[in-house]
Parts: structure tokens; C-alpha cells; sequence
């Protein structure tokens, strides 16, 4: 009988005539509990009324009378909670989201129509038009379709410049529950001084993640923890960047703020809208906030969200490459860092001796202004301790200087400004210390 509804819905179209007569839902279900006519009736929009007994009582007779006359309900929605004692005489279909073929179909279409109304061919880059079909995927039809217009009729090409807009309109209509966010910079590794052994481990992986290497298992993400401003966030950037592969960013801290209550159901929200944007890079910023709650102060919720986040990560086979950020190792759930969940966990220290001299030389440089070796290195001997974003700010302020003093800006000015700032590692020597010995055997350096 599900097959025959099944074949009834795909037939109609759901284009049936809508019944005026009995708009009151008790009219109708009594109406439908003495017809005598067998039939297949499609309820839209049903659902609010499951929340009264009387209208599940009379479901239940009419599917409890059907020796008598053969009548299917069928309940299209959004959304249907099926009242437990309903639950036996039920069965719950999932529409499929389009698959590949349907959907080269889709964007086939929309070029032909684009073709019989401007009398020429679409321009189409098949290397492009491979990524628009991939790229449409985990939306629905109508969806598809719009976006496939929208690539196609801009200029009348399939071109792998539609890509970027494209992702970001998916992003745009995958991403209702508003936690998670699209991050168009994605940043290059040489941005970055040090890190080297997480740079060369990330390039390893590339050619599992990507499928060029299907005999390798795919990686699924890291965990960065780490001294603040060391660039832990720069490298979730960077992974982006290496993977050549979008960012999102999943904020902990927005979805208890925003959704208290929903939490669970929007984390899942998000992360189906992330496998939708898959193949992507998912940073989950300041992991250890999954935690807000703490405890069973919040009811258990937090423990639950964060279940269900690890759960996920355990099973899912979306090229999704998670990359966790954590400030705070004490507020670190134990069961984060516990083995096997994350391929790697890297501890991002205190940029050393070489990694320091490639960080002033390439902010001085990203602000038009050239350091020699020499000078660079001189400054990283006057700044041991220091991270990166330190360094960055020195650079900063020495431009103000050379600013207000108008002259050209020096080595001199940023050694100025080095000796001046007292670093976090110093005012907070003890918990930096304490963080590297947390970290000693627990974790890869990075760098
Ligand atoms: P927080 O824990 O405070 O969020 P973080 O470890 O994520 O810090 P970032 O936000 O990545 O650090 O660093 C802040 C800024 O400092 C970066 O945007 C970058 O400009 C600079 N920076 C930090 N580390 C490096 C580095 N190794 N190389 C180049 N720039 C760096």
C-alpha cells in the first residue's frame, strides 16, 4: 500500500484538487471514518492538528477499519510528530534529496532553456560544470534549479568563476539555524611562520582527503590547542586553504546564547547544512565552550550537545575535515582529547627563535614595509616570548610611530615598541607553563 501512495504522490505531483467542503479538521476525519469509497487522501499541513486526542482517536478508526475500506492517510509536512499511539500504524518517508544524475539533468535543463531563449550555446568549462553538479548537491530541487539559473544566466557560461557564489548561495539557504558561518578568507601557509610539522602534516593528507589517494583512509580532522595569539585560527584558515576547500566555522558559544533550549536540534541543523557543504573544512572555534553549561547545572544539556558532536564525528563519511580550536585545556572535556577521536591534536606554542623572525618579516612585509635577514632576526632575538599576535601588534604600533613622526618605519621602531610590551607570557607566566606541561604528553607540537 506504501508503494501505491508512493506512486500516487509521484504522479500527482501533489497537484490535487484541495477539498473546500471540509476544511475543519474533525469534519474531515469523520467524513473520511464513514465514507464508504476506498482511497488514497493526502493531508498538507497536517500536523498541528496531531496534538488533539479527538483527531488521533479518529485516525485510529480509520486505520483500524481498514478491512472494511482500504483508506491510506497520507501526511505531507515540514515536520510530523506521530502521537506514540499512532506510531504502530505508521510508516515514515524521508524524500531523498536529488542524486548526481538528476541533477545534471536539472542544470541540462536550465542551459537548454537559457540556449531556446538566446539563440546560441552556453559556454560550458567541463571541469566547471562537474563542480556545479557536486557543488549542488544536498539541496532540493527547486533549489538546484534555482542555483544552476543563477550560474548559468549571469553570463551565459558555466565557468569555474561561478563556483564562489554558488557556495555561497548554498551556504545562504543551508544554513537557517544561523549557527554557523561562512568564511570566505581562507589564508595561505606561507602567512604563517613556523608550524612546520603541521603544515607538512596537513599536505600529507591532502591526497586522502581529496580522493586522490582512495586506498588511504580519509582524514577527519584535528584538534589545535594552544597559547592564545599563536595562531590556532590562522591554521584552521590555512587548512581551508591547503585542502583548497571551503571554511565554516561552527560558533559553540552562539548556539546555547541563541537557541538556549534548541541547542541539540540546531547543533544537528548545523551539521547536516555542513555535510551539504561538503567537501569543506568545518572549524569548530573555542571547543571547550561546547561545555558552556558545565556540568549538570544547565540539566545535562551541554553533556548532550556535546554527545551529540562526537557521535557525529565518530560516524560521519562526509569529506568534512574538522579542525577544533581550544584556548582554555582546563575547561577541556576529557573526553575530547581522549585518543582516537581527532587523527592528530597539535599543541601550538610560543613561536621559537626562526618562527619569530619569518612572523615580523611577514607582517613588516604585508604592510609594504621590507625587513633585511639581519634585521628580522634581530628582532627575534629581542622578543623571546612573544606570540604572534604580539609581534603583529609591535608592527602596528610601530607604524603609528613612523606615522606621527613621518619617517619611514624601522627595525629600530618595532624593537622600540618590543621592549615596551610586556608579553601574556610573562604576566601570565604560571598558566602558560602549566598549559606546556598539560601539553608535554598529551599532544604533538606543531611547529
Ligand atoms: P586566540 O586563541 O586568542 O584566538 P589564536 O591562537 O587563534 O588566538 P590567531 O587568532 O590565529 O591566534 O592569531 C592572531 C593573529 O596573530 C593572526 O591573525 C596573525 O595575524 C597573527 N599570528 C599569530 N601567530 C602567527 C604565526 N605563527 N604566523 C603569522 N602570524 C601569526
Amino acid at each position: 500500500d506504501l508503494q501505491q501512495a508512493m506512486a500516487v504522490l509521484r504522479g500527482a505531483d501533489v497537484d490535487l484538487p484541495p477539498q473546500k467542503t471540509l476544511a475543519e479538521p474533525a469534519a474531515l476525519l469523520r467524513h473520511l471514518r464513514a465514507t464508504p469509497t476506498p482511497g488514497i487522501y493526502v493531508l498538507l499541513d497536517f500536523h498541528p492538528f496531531l496534538n488533539d486526542p479527538v483527531h488521533v482517536r479518529m485516525i485510529k478508526d480509520v486505520a483500524q477499519g481498514y478491512d472494511k475500506t482500504p483508506i491510506t492517510l497520507v501526511l505531507l509536512s515540514h515536520e510530523v510528530n506521530v502521537p506514540q499511539e499512532l506510531e504502530h500504524l505508521t510508516a515514515r518517508l524521508k524524500l531523498g534529496m536529488p542524486t548526481r544524475d538528476e541533477r545534471a539533468r536539472v542544470v541540462h535543463r536550465v542551459a537548454q532553456e537559457w540556449q531556446n531563449q538566446n539563440r546560441r550555446a552556453v559556454k560550458i568549462d567541463s571541469t566547471a560544470l562537474e563542480h556545479l553538479v557536486d557543488n549542488l548537491a544536498g539541496l532540493e530541487t527547486p533549489d538546484t534549479e534555482r542555483l544552476a539559473r543563477q550560474a548559468i544566466y549571469n553570463d551565459g557560461a558555466v565557468t569555474m568563476a561561478d563556483m564562489p557564489d554558488v557556495l555561497a548561495a548554498k551556504y545562504q539557504l543551508l544554513n537557517r539555524s544561523g549557527t554557523l558561518s561562512y568564511e570566505p578568507d581562507t589564508a595561505k601557509f606561507a602567512d604563517i611562520g613556523g608550524l612546520a610539522r603541521l603544515r607538512q602534516w596537513l599536505v600529507s593528507r591532502k591526497p586522502a582527503f581529496d580522493g586522490s589517494a582512495p586506498r588511504l583512509d580519509a582524514p577527519k580532522g584535528m584538534m589545535l590547542l594552544g597559547v592564545q595569539g599563536c595562531g590556532k585560527s590562522l591554521c584552521a584558515r590555512a587548512a581551508a586553504g591547503i585542502l583548497s576547500v571551503p571554511l565554516l566555522r561552527l560558533d559553540f558559544g552562539s548556539l546555547y546564547s541563541k537557541w538556549h533550549g534548541e541547542s541539540e536540534k540546531n547543533l544537528r541543523d548545523s551539521l547536516r547544512a555542513a555535510e551539504g557543504l561538503a567537501p569543506c573544512v568545518l572549524w569548530v572555534d573555542e571547543i571547550e565552550k561546547a561545555l558552556a553549561g558545565s556540568g549538570e547545572s544547565d540539566g545535562g544539556v551541554s553533556r548532550r550537545v556535546l554527545g551529540t558532536f562526537l557521535t557525529w564525528l565518530a560516524d560521519q563519511r562526509a569529506r568534512i575535515f574538522v579542525v577544533a580550536t581550544a584556548n582554555d585545556i582546563t575547561a577541556l572535556p576529557p573526553e575530547l582529547v581522549r585518543k582516537g577521536r581527532f587523527d592528530e591534536i597539535f599543541f601550538v606554542d610560543l613561536p621559537n627563535r626562526a618562527a619569530r623572525a619569518d612572523i615580523v618579516t611577514i607582517h613588516a612585509h604585508k604592510r609594504n614595509v621590507a625587513l633585511s635577514p639581519q634585521e628580522a632576526q634581530a628582532l627575534a632575538d629581542r622578543s623571546e616570548g612573544f606570540s604572534g599576535a604580539e609581534l603583529e601588534q609591535a608592527i602596528v604600533a610601530a607604524l603609528y610611530t613612523s606615522h606621527s613622526l613621518q619617517q619611514p618605519m624601522s627595525a629600530a621602531m618595532i624593537a622600540r615598541e618590543l621592549k615596551a610590551t610586556q608579553p601574556l607570557s610573562v604576566v601570565m607566566g604560571e598558566q602558560v607553563a602549566a598549559l606546556r606541561a598539560w601539553a608535554r604528553d598529551r599532544t604533538v607540537p606543531a611547529d
